[in-house]
């Protein structure tokens, strides 16, 4: 899952913020857990099916990789779109090792107002979700965006989540479950830093302010305290590693 925050120096905003964001941080935790536990447990209830305003023609394109389920009438965008994932999965591929045997879905919609009446995953999905990785069948999940570049970094993000869950489902002594023992800042920090790279002027905006605070976590703090936002200090742990051990960062990320 790919979430977005905002930032102001206003106190008021910051109590409002911390305590968004701690929500955010618990949501993102219940929606992982979720994903572990969403073939046995059905959140919704009679009367409170998701509304669909239209009823959206989906095609299915093929790449080497993807089934690409779309609906938008922009030919050349979704072959752009399709180019991208296996850009993306190559890239991937690299860092996992690991190779997807079966078509990985992809759902593909044209707009964040009818990504978010989606029925393909249960539960409401808010305005601040740029796309969703189902855990059991492995499908992405997402909207176009405002701006390619987002775009981009949405599907890079979603995918890195594919390849988490395709490599515990074919590991030999893991499962899907185990995706519960791993701490929300390996998972998305994992997701931001192979999409966005080494180098991102807003986790350093993040780090500064943390440098300036005194106030760097541990690593036991990020696991344990929902104060500090996964998404960056996550990708500014993986960034580290990826400095100091230079076969685990691929070329691609040293930008
Ligand atoms: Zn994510």
């Amino acid at each position: 899952m790919i979430k977005n925050r905002f930032d102001d120096n206003n106190s008021a905003m910051k109590l409002y913020l911390n305590n968004l964001y701690r929500i955010t941080a618990v949501l993102s935790l219940v929606t992982v857990l979720m994903l572990c536990v969403s073939s046995s447990v059905k959140a919704q209830y009679f009367g409170q099916n998701k509304v669909r305003y239209k009823n959206l023609q989906f095609k299915v394109y093929e790449t080497p990789h993807f089934n690409l389920y779309y609906y938008t009438k922009n030919d050349s965008l979704i072959k752009a779109f399709a180019k991208e994932s296996e850009a993306w999965y190559s890239m991937h591929q690299q860092v996992f090792r690991d190779t997807f045997r079966r078509k990985n879905p992809i759902i593909l919609y044209g707009n964040a107002p009818e990504f978010q009446q989606t029925t393909v995953i249960d539960g409401e999905i808010g305005v601040g979700t740029g796309g969703v990785t189902e855990g059991l069948k492995n499908r992405v999940i997402m909207p176009l965006q405002e701006i390619n570049a987002q775009t981009r970094h949405v599907l890079g993000h979603e995918l890195v989540h594919a390849f988490q869950y395709h490599s515990l489902i074919e590991g030999d002594s893991t499962q899907l479950e185990n995706i519960g023992n791993l701490p929300l800042w390996m998972i998305e920090g994992m997701a931001e830093y192979l999409s966005l790279g080494k180098v991102d002027a807003n986790t350093a905006m993040w780090m500064r302010d943390a440098v300036l605070n005194k106030d760097i976590p541990t690593l036991k703090d990020l696991t344990t305290n929902s104060k500090y936002f996964p998404y960056r200090y996550g990708q500014a742990f993986w960034s580290f590693i990826g400095s100091t051990r230079e076969l685990s960062c691929p070329k691609y990320l040293k930008r």
